[in-house]
C-alpha cells in the first residue's frame, strides 16, 4: 500500500470524523453523526492494520494487533449494548481511561525500542529531540488521564466503599502545595529524559504523572464530575496526539485534536453553565459545605405534599405547563411515561413545553437523549436560557427526577453551588415536584423550592406517580 493512498485514507477517516462531530451537535443529525464516526474509524482502523502487514512484513505481530482489535472491539460492542442510560459517565470515565493507559503504553514501547516504533532510526540510533519532548508528554498526559480516570470512573458510580471513590472530595492540609510539587518535579524530569535520553528520567516521570492524576481529581466533588469527565476527554485526546507526532501518524494527529479541542470546548461549557471557572474546578474542594449544608438542612421542616391525582387535577385545569426532567426521570426510566403525559395534557388543549438544563442528569445532553429516546417532538424541548423567562407566566412547573438545577440556593451568595444558572421552576404559579424522599440532590444541597407555599411534593417512583397521573388525566 503506497504511503499516498494511506494519507488519503486517513484523510477521509478525519472528514469522517469532523463530519461526526457536526452531526453530533443535534439531536436531530445525531445519527447521521454516529455513522460518520463508525465509518471513520473503520477506514482508520483498516488502513491502520494493513500498515502494520505492509510494515513488519507478512503479517508478522499481525496475530496481536487482531487478538487486540477483536477482544477491544467484542468488549466495547458489548458494554455499549448493555450500559443503562445512568452508567453512560462511567462507561466514558472508563474509555477514557484506557486511551490514557494506550499512549502510556505507545511511549513505553517507543522509549524500549526507538527503532521499532520511530521512523528512519536503526538499531541503536539515538530518540532525536523532538521525538523524546513528544514522548514526554504524551506518556505524561496519557498516565494523569489514566489514573485520573479511575478515579473519576469510581466516583460516577458510587458503589464503592474506597475512600477515594466517594463522591466527597478528599482534601488535606498542603494538597495545593504538594500538586505543585509534584507537578514540577514531573516537569523536571520530563526535561531530563528530553536533555538525556535516560530511561531512569522517564520511568521516575512516568511514575508521578500517574500520582497526580488521582491527586488531581480526588480533590474534585461530585457535582463537579461532568467538568472532570470532559476534560478529561480532552486530555485523552491531546496524549493521542501527542504519541501520534512521535509515530508520524497523521490520523492519530488529527483524532487527538479533535478530542482534545472538542474536549476543552466542551469542558469550558460546562464550567459557564455551573458558573464556576475552570481553575476553581480543577483546584478542587466543591462540595463539602454542600454535604454539611445537607446535614443541616435534614431538621425536619414540613412540606405539602399530594397524591398523583391531585397533581393531574391541577395539570388538567392549568393553561401552560412546563415539564423539568432531572437524574431521578432517568434512574426511574420514565421517559415514555412523561411523554404520555404530555400527550393527554395536550389533548386537553394544555401547552406543553420540556425545560433543559445544560447539566441536568449525568452526562452533558443527558435530557436530551432520554426525551429522544421516547420520541418527543423537538419543537417542544427548550434549552435552559430559551424557557427561563417563560416560568413566570406558567401555570405550573412539574419538576420529575431534578433537584440542583432547579435549586434556589444557587441564587444565594455563600451558597456552594451560588452563581450556578439554574431553571427558575420557582417562579411558576404552582411548583410540583415528584421525588421519591427529601433526601438532597447530587451536590448534597437542601432545596428551598420543596418548602414554597405554592409547592406540592408527589413522593414516590417517577415512573409510576407519571402513569398514575396519565390515568387520574383519562
Ligand atoms: P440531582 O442529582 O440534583 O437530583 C435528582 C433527584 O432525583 C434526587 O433528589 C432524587 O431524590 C430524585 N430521584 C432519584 N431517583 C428517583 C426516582 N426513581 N423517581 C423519582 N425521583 C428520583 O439531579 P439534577 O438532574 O437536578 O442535577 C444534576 C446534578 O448532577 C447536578 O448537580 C450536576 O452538576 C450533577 N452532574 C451532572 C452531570 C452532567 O453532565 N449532566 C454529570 C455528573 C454530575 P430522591 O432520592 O428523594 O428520590
Amino acid at each position: 500500500m503506497s504511503m499516498n493512498l494511506v494519507t488519503l485514507l486517513y484523510l477521509a477517516a478525519s472528514v469522517c470524523f469532523i463530519q461526526a462531530l457536526k452531526g453530533l451537535s443535534h439531536p436531530t443529525t445525531s445519527i447521521r453523526g454516529n455513522l460518520f464516526g463508525m465509518t471513520g474509524m473503520a477506514i482508520a482502523v483498516l488502513t491502520t492494520a494493513a500498515l502494520i502487514v505492509e510494515l513488519s512484513g507478512q503479517g508478522k505481530g499481525m496475530v496481536w494487533v487482531l487478538l487486540g482489535l477483536v477482544a477491544g472491539g467484542a468488549y466495547g460492542a458489548w458494554r455499549a449494548k448493555t450500559v443503562e442510560m445512568t452508567k453512560m459517565p462511567e462507561l466514558v470515565a472508563f474509555f477514557h481511561s484506557m486511551i490514557g493507559l494506550a499512549a502510556v503504553f505507545i511511549a513505553v514501547a517507543a522509549v524500549t525500542e526507538p527503532h521499532a516504533l520511530l521512523q528512519g532510526l536503526a538499531k541503536g540510533d539515538p530518540i532525536p529531540g523532538g521525538n523524546r519532548l513528544e514522548l514526554f508528554l504524551g506518556a505524561a498526559i496519557g498516565a494523569i488521564t489514566f489514573s485520573g480516570s479511575v478515579i473519576a470512573w469510581g466516583k460516577l458510580s458510587g458503589t464503592y466503599k474506597f475512600r477515594l471513590f466517594q463522591g466527597a472530595p478528599v482534601v488535606f492540609a498542603g494538597q495545593h502545595k504538594l500538586n505543585l510539587v509534584l507537578g514540577l518535579l514531573t516537569v523536571a524530569l520530563g526535561l531530563g529524559f528530553v536533555a538525556t535520553q535516560h530511561g531512569a528520567f522517564f520511568y521516575g516521570m512516568l511514575a508521578l504523572a500517574f500520582v497526580m492524576g488521582v491527586l488531581i481529581i480526588i480533590p474534585i466533588g461530585g457535582a463537579d464530575m461532568p467538568v472532570v469527565v470532559s476534560m478529561l476527554n480532552s486530555y485523552s485526546g491531546w496524549a493521542a496526539a501527542g504519541i501520534g507526532f512521535s509515530l508520524n501518524n497523521s490520523m492519530l494527529i488529527i483524532a487527538g485534536s479533535l478530542v482534545g479541542s472538542s474536549g476543552a470546548i466542551l469542558s469550558y461549557i460546562m464550567c459557564k453553565a455551573m458558573n464556576r471557572s475552570f481553575f476553581n474546578v480543577i483546584l478542587g474542594g466543591f462540595g463539602g459545605e454542600a454535604g454539611q449544608a445537607a446535614a443541616g438542612g435534614a431538621v425536619q421542616r414540613s412540606v405539602k405534599s399530594g397524591s398523583a391525582d391531585d397533581a393531574a387535577f391541577i395539570l388538567g385545569n392549568a393553561e401552560t405547563v412546563i415539564i423539568v426532567p432531572g437524574y431521578g426521570l432517568a434512574v426511574a426510566r420514565a421517559q415514555h411515561a412523561v411523554k404520555e403525559l404530555a400527550l393527554k395534557l395536550t389533548e386537553h388543549g394544555v401547552n406543553v413545553r420540556y425545560a433543559i438544563h445544560p447539566v441536568a442528569g449525568r452526562m452533558p445532553g443527558h435530557m436530551n437523549v432520554l426525551l429522544a429516546e421516547a420520541e418527543v417532538p423537538y419543537d417542544q424541548v427548550f434549552e435552559m436560557e430559551d424557557i427561563n423567562a417563560e416560568f413566570g407566566q406558567a401555570d405550573v412547573a412539574i419538576i420529575l427526577g431534578a433537584n440542583d438545577v432547579v435549586n434556589p440556593a444557587a441564587l444565594q451568595k455563600g451558597s456552594p453551588i451560588y452563581g450556578m444558572p439554574i431553571l427558575e421552576a420557582y417562579k411558576a404559579k404552582t411548583v410540583i415536584v415528584n421525588k421519591r424522599s427529601m433526601a438532597a440532590g447530587y451536590a448534597g444541597l437542601d432545596n428551598e423550592l420543596f418548602y414554597m407555599d405554592k409547592t406540592m411534593m408527589v413522593f414516590g417512583d417517577a415512573k409510576k406517580v407519571v402513569e398514575d397521573m396519565v390515568k387520574a388525566i383519562e
